[in-house]
């Protein structure tokens, strides 16, 4: 029903669900637009939040994220525009900068602060939460940090570019980072004007995109064409490929997909765990500095 076949044996997933993001405030005050991790889009299994920031008023984005603890699953830092310096309680310190990657494993827990390395500007980009399975939830923190000449770039034909960050692409391009628990792709796709973009999916994995220039034209579930504006995520149906044509305007999305985990999920601030119980483990392991 939500598919359709093709002459190429791809089942197309279509878009099943388009959802806008919300305007949201965290840190100590930074405003950005909490697209999963809202009343609209709870999760997509295995990914808990994703939050995009965009804007060039330093008011929006000045106070940053002080110190704060994390717990259980990761979080992923992709940067368009300005940097962002990170620094957490184990002594490890960075900036990421434009098309710089952070991949983050909180694991059993750090405490870290992410803070604007800026005082004017755009700055641009997303965070993405990707959860960790139960047996993993515990794990020694760990980092996977790649700047913008690490990530490799596939050129397609008519001007399409792939950067693929995590996971592999059909043609063979594989991103630097790694995380097999949930088995990830992140690609971060620009198509011009006209032009369109097909790539297959693992059909077990949850998919969505991000269109960050718009607008971008899938399918939905009849069959009819549907058109994704900038901010949009679009949920994608199930399916082993997606299609995606770029409008009038050159194109640039997210595509992202993820192997659900199919665990009970327990949220208390910045912990995810399975259970309350473990929830207010976290809590009181912070109060008590066993971080
Ligand atoms: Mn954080």
């Amino acid at each position: 029903m939500s598919t359709s076949k093709t002459k190429d044996n791809f089942e197309m997933r279509t878009v099943s669900r388009i959802v806008k993001g919300m305007p949201a405030t965290d840190g100590a005050g930074v405003e950005l637009t909490r697209v999963i991790g809202q009343p609209a889009l709870t999760e997509l299994d295995p990914f808990l939040l994703l939050d995009a920031f965009r804007s060039d008023k330093p008011e929006d984005y000045l106070a940053g994220f002080p110190s704060h603890p994390h717990r259980g699953f990761e979080t992923v830092t992709y940067l368009l525009e300005g940097r962002m310096r990170h620094k957490d309680n184990a002594g490890h310190e960075g900036v990421i900068k434009p098309g710089g990657i952070q991949w983050m494993t909180a694991g059993k827990g750090i405490v870290h602060s992410e803070m604007p390395e800026q005082e004017d500007g755009m700055l641009e980009g997303f965070q993405l939460w990707v959860n960790l399975p139960a047996d993993h939830k515990m794990d020694e923190p760990a980092y996977q940090e790649y700047a913008a000449e690490h990530i490799p770039i596939e050129s397609r034909d008519a001007g399409v570019e792939v950067r693929v960050i995590t996971g592999k692409t059909s043609r063979g391009t594989k991103g630097p980072v790694v995380q097999p628990l949930t088995d990830p792709l992140y690609l971060d796709v620009r198509v011009p004007a006209g032009e369109e973009f097909i790539e297959p999916l693992p059909s077990s994995h949850n998919s969505f995109v991000y269109v960050i220039n718009g607008p971008i034209v899938s399918k939905d579930e009849s069959g009819q064409a549907v058109q994704l504006n900038r901010d949009d995520l679009g949920i994608l149906s199930d399916g082993n490929a997606i299609s995606i044509h770029a409008g009038e305007h050159d194109a640039h999305f997210l595509l992202i997909s993820g192997k659900p985990l199919n665990e009970p999920i327990a949220r208390g601030g910045p912990f995810v765990m399975n259970s309350q119980a473990e929830i207010q483990q976290a809590f009181d392991d912070y109060r008590h500095g066993r971080f």
